[in-house]
């Protein structure tokens, strides 16, 4: 026995094994596969930043920043180092650097984990992984309803029909600015039901204070002034704008005004998909539009919208609704017995495999009676077996494994080696 004491992985950090792990895969095609019907390209960017580059894209006074990111410093290189905890701010980077916006406005998605300590609860890792789609260099309406709009055709790729959406507009600086001075007075006048984050949080970032999940000061941040009601008629028109296209695309909405997003860079259009099948952690995706941060982070201004779906609650969704039939491992079990009959199934199953079959051959020399457990569990739908009666005849027997719906014999049948790529081509 090994002296090594058994480890278990980190708190908040899942594995994901087979058969859970082809419901990943599924999902991921799907995706990808709804990302390319919209035009939208894969960028992928590094799992570590440098630490400034978060601090100063999502801001200071946040949870995420404030509490929730992955830092260390690198002691090679003394570097302040951060893994992501959000896709956004590294696209952005990766744009400037290497001038991707330099002749037209892009559309683009990562997939991939993200980093958060937060307290693990259902819904909520500390390694979990997002969907991020990020339309770089737009400034309309159209392109905030084509994102809404391609994400409830996600939902009805998914078969969900229960998550809907809340959407506000968070204006522009100048607008956020007179709300603010508003904002501070009613949270000083209400100082006595502030909890300690709020207090602190009051004047250097009073907006995020309602974006506050305690109970006690729900009744306070309703009351509280609305940033909506600060608006002047350009942020208006681009929330008509959207909400017009949202209508002509049939997509049902509700204005909630409280809704501010928990990072600091967005501006005007800011939405959530929220469902109540989740539990307390019932937000699936949230986006926004985001026109100041590409400068904030040094590059040639220009305007931008994206959002970040969830994966794990998408999953947890989908997963309600279709469970999933375990998968089989494989097409083809290959079976066989003696050092002869092992080597030339070898031989058979690369030639199904040039065919495109999923062969998987039995390993080592055990008895018929396990290899054809194995071969049941596996999940295929044919075992090929070649022992010594097979190798002399040239031909190896099928057996198919499961209840067929044409009539190919369940039982057992001869097929010459040379013939047998045909006859399973034909029937799986
Ligand atoms: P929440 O209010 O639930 O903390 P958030 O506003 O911090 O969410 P975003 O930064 O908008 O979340 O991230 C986009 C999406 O990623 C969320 O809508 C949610 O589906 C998912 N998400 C966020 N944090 C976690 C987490 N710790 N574990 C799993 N999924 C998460
Ligand atoms: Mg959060």
């Amino acid at each position: 026995m090994s002296e090594f004491k058994k480890l278990a992985g980190l708190t908040g950090m899942k594995d994901t094994l087979p058969p859970e792990s082809s419901r990943w895969q599924q999902l991921e095609a799907l995706v990808q596969q709804w990302l390319a019907a919209y035009g939208y390209q894969n960028m992928r960017t590094p799992v570590l930043e440098h630490t400034r580059l978060f601090t100063r894209g999502i801001g200071e006074v946040t949870d995420i920043v404030e509490k929730e990111m992955y830092s260390f410093v690198d002691p090679l290189n003394n570097e302040r180092l951060t893994m992501r905890p959000e896709f956004t701010a590294g696209i952005v980077r990766s744009a400037i650097e290497h001038n991707f916006l330099y002749d037209r406005p892009r559309r683009i998605y990562a997939m991939g984990p993200v980093f958060r300590h937060e307290r693990p609860q259902r819904g909520r890792y500390r390694q979990f992984h997002q969907i991020d789609v990020e339309a770089l260099g737009f400034s309309g309406p159209d392109v905030d309803a084509e994102l809404i709009i391609m994400l409830a055709r996600l939902w009805r790729m998914l078969g969900l029909n229960d998550i809907r959406l809340e959407l506000n507009s968070l204006g522009q600086a100048t607008e956020r600015a007179a709300h603010r001075a508003a904002l501070i007075e009613h949270l000083e006048r209400h100082i006595d039901v502030l909890d300690e984050e709020a207090r602190r949080r009051m004047h250097s970032n009073p907006l995020r204070v309602l974006d506050t999940k305690n109970p006690v000061m729900q009744e306070m941040a309703n009351a509280a002034p609305r940033l909506f009601d600060f608006l002047g008629p350009e942020s208006r028109a681009h929330y008509a704008g959207l909400c017009a296209r949202l209508d002509d695309a049939g997509i049902s909405y509700t204005l909630n005004p409280r809704l501010v997003r928990g990072l600091d860079y967005y501006n005007l259009t800011v939405f959530e998909w929220v469902t109540d099948r989740l539990g307390a952690q019932g937000t699936v995706c949230g986006g926004g539009r985001y026109d100041g941060l590409i400068e904030l982070l040094g590059g040639k201004p220009a305007p931008a919208v994206g959002f970040a779906i969830g994966m794990e609650r998408l999953l947890d969704l989908w997963q309600q609704d279709a469970p999933q039939e375990a998968s089989a491992e494989c097409q083809v079990y290959m079976v066989h017995q003696g050092d002869a009959g092992q080597r030339q199934v070898v031989r058979l199953a690369e030639a199904l495999r040039d065919a495109g079959l999923q062969v998987l051959v039995h390993a080592g020399s055990t008895g018929f009676k396990s290899q054809f457990r194995r071969a049941d569990a596996s999940g295929a739908a044919v075992a090929i077996i070649v022992g010594e009666d097979e190798l002399s005849s040239g031909c190896a027997t099928v057996k198919w494994l499961r209840a067929r719906q044409d009539d190919t014999p369940t039982q057992q049948e001869s097929v010459a080696f040379a013939q047998l790529v045909d006859y399973l081509k034909q029937r799986i």
